[in-house]
């Protein structure tokens, strides 16, 4: 069968944001339209305002128009929003509120992000290469409840000092959907689960436990295994091959998925994807971005590294569109640049040539 004939229609909304978000973005997008020509395939892109560049222009970090696109289309493409300019603590509104109401909004609970090291890069991070080699591994951290949403949460004076309250609260159903989340992945994958928790201290740990037991009970072809979120942080550099799927609460989530990051090289390699769920059917909803942020330091100049976004794109296309392929043309074309040698400023050893980001992206999208 002809490519033309097997090609579908999709909709992608497409978020750039601030600083070197619309850079990275610009080159996703590229990678897509390749993949669209190779594979038949139409895109119909459309550009929204987020963060600090909608605050200047509508005065909202996350203004109506972008929801409603958000909302009726098949994925969002992110870029990253922020930056020094709207960095003003008596600010009432902030970029980042854009970002975290959208997850909110949109019930994207899930985020992924699958930690891979290519074998040109390994000189690239600060871990020996033995102690990389075949490291492979998706962290998944829940994105929408406990210390970072659940209520009090506040500061006050009192006649002793200053005081302040965070609380950690989760429900069974949250953490059993989470779970199930990263009980399918490792079925596709190694079929190893290592569940993260503070057990031996917390109350929601002692129960996220409890329910990671049982609902493996669904999934005796997966092997559980339960480790403190301490020991985690250190086996995650003295033994980062071991780890298949990762699953963890938020911000344990937020704090080892950054260290996980460093085994990479750069952060301007990891990809990530949030979800509302594991596409059952080959189609949900998600936010595609890098793991990294604005860049203020870089921005402007043309040299961020696009491949997070890239393999960002990668992920849109396995997890929202349900096409494989395609999302493997795209890996291997990013794994070809840097096999051949082409490195941005990040990831280039010393001596070594450097490219832009829109020659990155070209020579990655040309491979596709
Ligand atoms: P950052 O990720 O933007 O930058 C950290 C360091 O990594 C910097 O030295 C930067 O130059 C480098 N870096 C990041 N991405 C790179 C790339 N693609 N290529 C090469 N180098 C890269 O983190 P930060 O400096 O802590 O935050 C800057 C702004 O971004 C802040 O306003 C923050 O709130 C925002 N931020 C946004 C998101 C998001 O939109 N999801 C995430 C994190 C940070």
């Amino acid at each position: 069968m002809d490519n033309k004939e097997r090609g579908l229609n999709y909709s992608i909304t497409v978020l750039p944001g601030d600083g070197i978000g619309p850079d990275v973005t610009a080159e996703a997008v590229r990678s897509l339209e390749a993949v669209g020509r190779s594979f038949g395939h139409s895109f119909d892109l459309s550009h929204g305002l987020v963060g600090g560049i909608a605050i200047d222009q509508l005065g909202t970090p996350l203004p109506q128009e972008t929801v409603a696109m958000c909302e009726s289309t098949d994925a969002i493409l992110f870029g990253a929003v922020g930056g020094p300019k709207w960095d003003d603590p008596g600010a009432t509104v902030r970029p980042e509120d854009g970002i975290l109401a959208l997850r909110k909004s949109l019930g994207l609970f899930a985020n992924l992000r699958p930690v891979r090291v290519f074998p040109a890069v390994m000189d690239s991070s600060p871990v020996k290469r033995q102690l990389l080699e075949g490291v492979d591994m998706i962290v998944v951290r829940e994105l929408t409840g406990g210390l970072y949403f659940a209520r009090p949460k506040r500061r006050w004076q009192t006649s002793r000092g200053r005081r302040g309250v965070d609380t950690l609260r989760y429900t069974e159903q949250e953490i059993e959907r989470i779970l199930r989340v990263g009980f399918e992945l490792a079925r596709g994958r190694r079929r190893r689960l290592t569940s993260v928790d503070k057990a031996n201290v917390l109350e929601t740990g002692r129960l996220w436990r409890e329910l990671a037991v049982e609902v493996s009970r669904d999934y005796s072809d997966v092997e559980l295994e339960h480790i403190l979120v301490d020991n985690a942080a250190m086996q995650l550099i003295r033994n980062p091959a071991h780890f298949d799927v990762v699953v963890a609460e938020n911000m344990f989530g937020d704090i080892l998925t950054d260290e996980a990051a460093v085994l990479s090289g750069s952060m301007g390699m990891l990809p990530s994807a949030s979800l509302s769920g594991l596409p059952e059917t080959g189609r949900a909803i998600g936010l595609y971005e890098p793991i990294h942020g604005t860049a203020p330091d870089i921005a402007g100049k043309g040299i961020a590294n696009p491949i997070g976004a890239i393999l960002s794109a990668a992920l849109l296309l396995r997890y929202s569109l349900g096409l494989e392929d395609e999302a493997n043309a795209i890996e291997r074309s990013v794994e070809g640049a840097l096999a051949e040698g082409y490195r941005t400023g990040d990831i280039a050893g010393q001596g070594e040539d450097v490219v832009g980001t829109a020659e990155m992206g070209a020579v990655i999208a040309g491979r596709v």
